[in-house]
């Protein structure tokens, strides 16, 4: 639970430091951009020098590139270590990438604001809050803190991860804060039609070919309690579309009757079929996926988890049926 003394914490942190390097998680979503946008920009417009960094090296999903990603570094910048580190949406310093531990202890300093209940606490000053719906609602008090002014082009950064990471308003955290915050940005201007639009509409057809490639190898096991789909190399060739184009399939899967857990297994281009990511799901708040992800070597959230295996497709349903079926 992140508490007032922690948002003055980060606060009295980077008003010490006018050198910033803002970044967020590996694959992206809307939260981590938005938050990773909505922070820099403002620092940026009151006078910081900000840097801005997405590790990994697939393409930034093409949904988000609107918020104005150009200036986003995908290594590190060179000058990291003269730069204090502000680390959002991740739950832990390998969530930055395979050299993110390093990153962040040759950081001038680090400041960890995450809502991941499983967050480990990897930075100096830590501004982590579970109950948070998403990230960005951390990055507008600890903005609010520091005095800032909220551009409209910032509200809409934030607004991003609100809509996103609570699903549109329908998971268990469309609390009454998020519709609180939602409704502060709508007054700032945000208009969420537009958004809807940039975020949700105007899909190349690639898109909608390659979910329904991945719909059609729909596996369900367990007695239709664990939902399975994949995303091939081969989809990804055939449709011509992009690692982050699968978003969102998961949603279906999730939603089949008598389905308690869903899973996508996808092989991402670096991995040469011998690396899959698994996102998953749960249908009801008493199953947990981040237990499952976590015996992956991964984590997240309850209802909203991942993992990556050193391993084949197999592999990661095999320790998710496991998991699952351990009494
Ligand atoms: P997604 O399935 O949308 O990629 O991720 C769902 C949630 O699980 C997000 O909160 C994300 O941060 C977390 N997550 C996904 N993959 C990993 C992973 O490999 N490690 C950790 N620690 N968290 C992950
Ligand atoms: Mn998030």
């Amino acid at each position: 639970m992140s508490s007032q003394s922690d948002i003055a914490a980060a606060a009295a942190l980077l008003r010490e430091h006018p050198r910033i390097l803002v970044a967020c998680h590996e694959s992206p979503d809307g939260d981590a951009l938005g938050s990773l946008i909505g922070v820099g920009r403002s620092l940026q417009d009151a006078g910081w020098d900000v840097a801005f960094w997405a590790p990994g090296d697939a393409p930034l999903p093409a949904d988000y590139l609107w918020l104005g990603l150009a200036d986003v570094a995908r290594p590190p910048p060179a000058d990291a270590s003269e730069r204090v580190l502000l680390a959002v949406d991740c739950g832990s310093a390998e969530r930055l990438g395979a050299d993110g531990a390093a990153t962040v202890a040759g950081a001038v300093a680090s400041l960890n604001l995450d809502h991941h209940g499983d967050n480990t606490r990897f930075a100096g000053v830590n501004l982590v809050d579970a109950a948070s719906p998403c990230a960005t609602i951390l990055v507008l008090s600890l903005l609010r803190e520091l005095g800032l002014p909220i551009s409209l082009e910032v509200a809409e950064a934030l607004y991003v991860g609100v809509v996103t990471d609570t699903g549109r308003f329908m998971y268990a955290n469309a609390t009454a804060e998020s519709h609180r915050v939602a409704a502060e940005l709508i007054e700032l201007g945000v208009d969420p039609a537009e958004i809807f639009r940039r975020i949700y509409e105007g899909k190349p057809a690639a898109r909608v070919e390659l979910m329904a490639r991945i719909l059609s190898s729909l596996e369900l096991r367990l007695d239709g309690r664990l939902a399975v789909a994949y995303v091939t190399i081969a989809d990804l060739d055939a449709t011509n579309a992009g690692e982050a184009d699968s978003e969102g399939v998961i949603d279906f899967l999730r939603s089949i009757e008598g389905v308690e857990v869903a899973a996508l297994v996808r092989a991402p281009r670096s991995g040469e079929g011998k690396v899959h990511k698994c996102s998953l799901r749960s249908a009801q708040p008493e199953i947990d996926v981040a237990r499952i992800a976590h015996v992956g070597g991964g984590g997240g959230h309850t209802l909203a988890a991942g993992f990556t295996v050193d391993g084949s497709a197999a592999d990661a349903v095999m320790l998710i049926e496991r998991e699952m079926t351990r009494a």
